[in-house]
């Protein structure tokens, strides 16, 4: 059976005829799902944190990260109390650092406005900063056992794939369509099971290649039975990704480092980057090319005398739709003028700040670089 923009099915009519398969999904998933951290007590507050986590994030990578922050900031008080900069330390290396700024700001607003507690009201919790249906769903669900479907793109897959749903999925009256799937099929018997099952479904065994061979639901799945498993879902808009190339001046004088901070509402706002030069591909990837641009610029634009030391590893760092190449040089400085723009932090202090992806691993290459002695700090 197929539904589609073009195809006037009532759609209430057409679950009512196929329902999902719960009683197979539920057995599947109580022998099957995975231990997590988060699983294992979902207050309120776990739940919001893993979710929010989770996003974009497989759970392997999330599991350390999860843990080491519920030591951390072990209640909503204890993470609004916290200062910015630690909360965005705590999330380096998980990408989409909007994400953290607004459980921050979340916990802020829970603390001062809601007695510091989650509440259970999807208006109330759609005032949260950063929360959308998803993790409201996940959080109603999981957390306060409500019938609410968590619709994010394992269920999404999942569900296009079961009732054969040819919808393009870029477009959000679709992912409405499916929200609204999400709810009908619930079951009024521990409907919050069957939520958390869709989603270990579609991360374990529903994925991209689709492993129908070892799936709970194989015997009523519309795509297998039409051979579509690996079409579905359909996407028309595919992201373009875009190379940059980029210099990277690190300049050390006297044990510091001259970074500086993303500016705020940009996309590295609050993360520590060192100053940088944007160039074509053949003037980057070329270490004596690079070098002597990356000279000039440290004279020119930062107003700084200084004296090359050594060419670095290249990096890659990938953020958004850019993939970069950073082609990193180390010099030395004999003094500490101030830097519009730039910051002069000690090592010690740079190791509680947060950096980008790429420039963390080139702080860390300096660390043992300039602990090793290369060249003394003056
Ligand atoms: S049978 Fe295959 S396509 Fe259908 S839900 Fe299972 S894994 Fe997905």
């Amino acid at each position: 059976m197929l539904v589609s923009h073009t195809t006037s099915i009532n759609l209430s009519l057409f679950y009512m005829h196929h329902f999902l398969d719960t009683p197979s999904l539920k057995q599947w998933f109580s022998r099957e799902k995975r231990e997590l951290p988060w699983r294992q007590f979902p207050t309120p507050y776990q739940v919001w944190i893993s979710e929010v986590m989770l996003q974009q994030t497989q759970a392997a990578v999330v599991i350390p990260y999860f843990e080491k922050w519920m030591e951390q900031f072990p209640s909503i008080e204890s993470l609004a109390e916290a200062a910015l900069d630690q909360v965005i330390k705590a999330w380096e290396g998980l990408g989409y650092y909007s994400r953290a700024r607004n459980l921050h700001a979340g916990a802020r607003y829970i603390v001062q406005h809601l007695g510091g507690r989650l509440p259970q009201d999807p208006e109330e919790l759609s005032k949260i900063k950063g929360l959308g249906p998803y993790t409201i769903g996940a959080i109603r669900s999981f957390a306060f056992h409500h019938k609410a479907a968590a619709v994010d793109a394992n269920v999404i897959r999942v569900l296009c794939r079961y009732f054969l749903l040819e919808e393009d999925i870029a477009k959000p009256k679709t992912v409405q369509h499916i929200r609204q799937i999400a709810e009908t099929i619930l079951p009024e018997e521990e409907p919050w099971v069957v939520a958390e099952a869709l989603i270990e479904l579609g991360a374990t065994v529903c994925t991209r290649n689709p492993q129908c061979r070892r799936c709970p639901l194989r015997a009523s799945c519309a795509a297998l039975l039409h051979g579509k498993a690996d079409k579905l879902p359909y996407k028309s808009r595919k992201i373009t990704i875009q190379a940059l190339f980029r210099g990277v001046a690190i300049v050390h004088s006297a044990g510091h480092l001259l970074v500086k901070r993303g500016v705020q509402g940009s996309i590295m706002s609050d993360l520590h980057e060192f100053p940088y030069l944007e160039g074509e591909q053949q003037q980057i990837a070329d270490p004596a090319a690079c070098g002597e641009l990356l000279s000039r610029h440290i004279e020119d634009e930062l107003g700084l005398r200084v004296e090359f030391d050594q060419v670095l590893p290249a990096e890659a760092q990938a953020f958004t739709r850019y993939r970069v190449t950073l082609q990193p040089s180390l010099y030395t400085c004999y003094a500490m003028p101030p830097v519009e723009g730039c910051q002069w932090l000690s090592i010690a202090a740079l190791q509680q700040l947060a950096f980008s992806s790429g420039h963390r691993r080139i702080f860390q290459s300096i660390v043992g670089i300039l602990a090793k002695g290369a060249r003394p700090c003056v």
